[in-house]
């Protein structure tokens, strides 16, 4: 375990037992600064108890590490307790182990591996206790499982949940969780495994093909983690948004946030209520994206001929939906790799979760902006 990870457990090179850490985290919750901001909901039927606003660690990649700290000091001031992150999101994992130094018992640590077999998995975790410069994650999740395929790896003997048990019998993270981007899939991998919460994308334009999930995860007293609340950047009314999610029973909605502006107007949701209004306009900007639009999630990335996918999306939608038009010509003169680069491999269509005609809307993005 690193030196800094060992100021807060004590025991250098060691695991601390989970009764210390229950006891340290017990002692912590009543200290924290804004626990008393925020309702608390249980995750599942887990110990954890998280504030209904958390906070995703996409946006944060894009910050130095000085205004990551800001961000996640004032995050903790507002009771904001539920901090996610992933592996795979590059320096995100480490700015935050660093930002939190000297709070973080005050503090819902998660990440996520897209790891499949059960020794890529330990190593996973290793370098996220490393990186977080911490003793214990509170929860790991399997980082958008897709496939059946994917599936039988992680379930398999030697396989990543199998690796995952070890390191919570060892007390290096204490719950394991799913994520998906299909609704469809997901509700079959939590029949088979007994995980404390999923995380799946939920938002005003993305309510459909959930019931069977819902059921599932109801059945089953999952917790529920809400990532994409504005489905990926598309929705422009953050207000209606989050006040849509938040009058709802799921355990916590983690807009990703990379300034002070966004988590003071984030926070501010939670003493409002949902009205008719919101739902209004919320209906207007769902009948404006219809279904296929990019969410910037980047699993489509890379694109073989390097080409920035949701990056042209989006100057896409900055050109229509934004009225900056002449901003997103220039923009796209300007882009290196235009569209019309693309060699129709379809590699990233595979990849894409939400089966986007990658290939098409790149098509009509160089029409409209070449
Ligand atoms: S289909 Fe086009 S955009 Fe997609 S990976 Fe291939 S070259 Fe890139
Ligand atoms: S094209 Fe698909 S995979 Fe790529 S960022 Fe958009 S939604 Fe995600």
């Amino acid at each position: 375990m690193g030196k800094r990870g060992s100021e807060e457990q004590g025991v250098l090179g060691s695991v601390a037992p989970m009764d210390e850490i229950n006891s340290i985290r017990n002692k912590s919750v009543g200290l924290a600064k804004g626990s008393e901001k925020m309702e608390k909901r249980r995750l599942g039927k887990s110990d954890l108890w998280v504030a209904p606003l958390g906070f995703g660690g996409i946006p944060i990649q894009r910050v130095s590490q000085t205004d990551a700290d800001g961000l996640l000091r004032l995050a903790v001031e507002k009771g904001i307790n539920f901090i996610d992150t992933a592996r795979g999101y590059t320096d995100s994992e480490e700015k935050i182990g660093v930002g939190l130094k000297g709070i973080r018992q005050e503090v819902i640590l998660a990440t996520k591996s897209m790891a499949r077999n059960g020794v890529a998995m330990a190593e996973d975790v290793e370098r996220s206790l490393r990186n977080f410069q911490t003793d214990w994650i509170d929860l790991y999740q399997l980082h958008n499982v897709r496939t059946d395929e994917e599936w039988a790896e992680l379930t398999s003997p030697g396989g990543g949940l199998e690796a995952l048990e070890k390191a919570r019998d060892a007390g290096k993270i204490r719950y394991i969780g799913i994520t998906g981007h299909l609704p469809e899939t997901l509700s079959r991998f939590i029949k088979d495994y007994s995980f404390v919460s999923v995380q799946f994308p939920y938002n005003y334009i993305e309510q459909e093909n959930r019931q069977e999930l819902l059921a599932e995860i109801t059945r089953q007293g999952l917790g529920t983690i809400i990532m994409k609340p504005l489905a990926g950047g598309a929705l422009r009314q953050v207000g209606p948004a989050l006040r849509f999610l938040l009058q709802k029973s799921f355990s916590v909605v983690i807009p990703g946030m990379d300034t002070i502006e966004q988590i003071e107007e984030n926070s501010a949701q939670l003493s409002q209520t949902f009205t008719e209004q919101d739902a209004k306009v919320l209906e207007l900007e769902k009948g404006e994206l219809g279904q296929e639009f990019c969410r910037r999630c980047e699993y489509c990335l890379p694109c073989t001929e390097g080409i920035n996918i949701p990056g042209l999306f989006l100057l896409e939608g900055y050109y229509n939906r934004y009225n900056l038009k002449q901003w997103s010509l220039d923009r796209y003169l300007g882009t290196a790799i235009k569209a019309d680069a693309c060699t129709e491999c379809g590699v990233c269509e595979t990849r894409c979760p939400y089966q986007l005609s990658i290939r098409e809307k790149l098509k009509q993005v160089h029409a409209l902006l070449s």
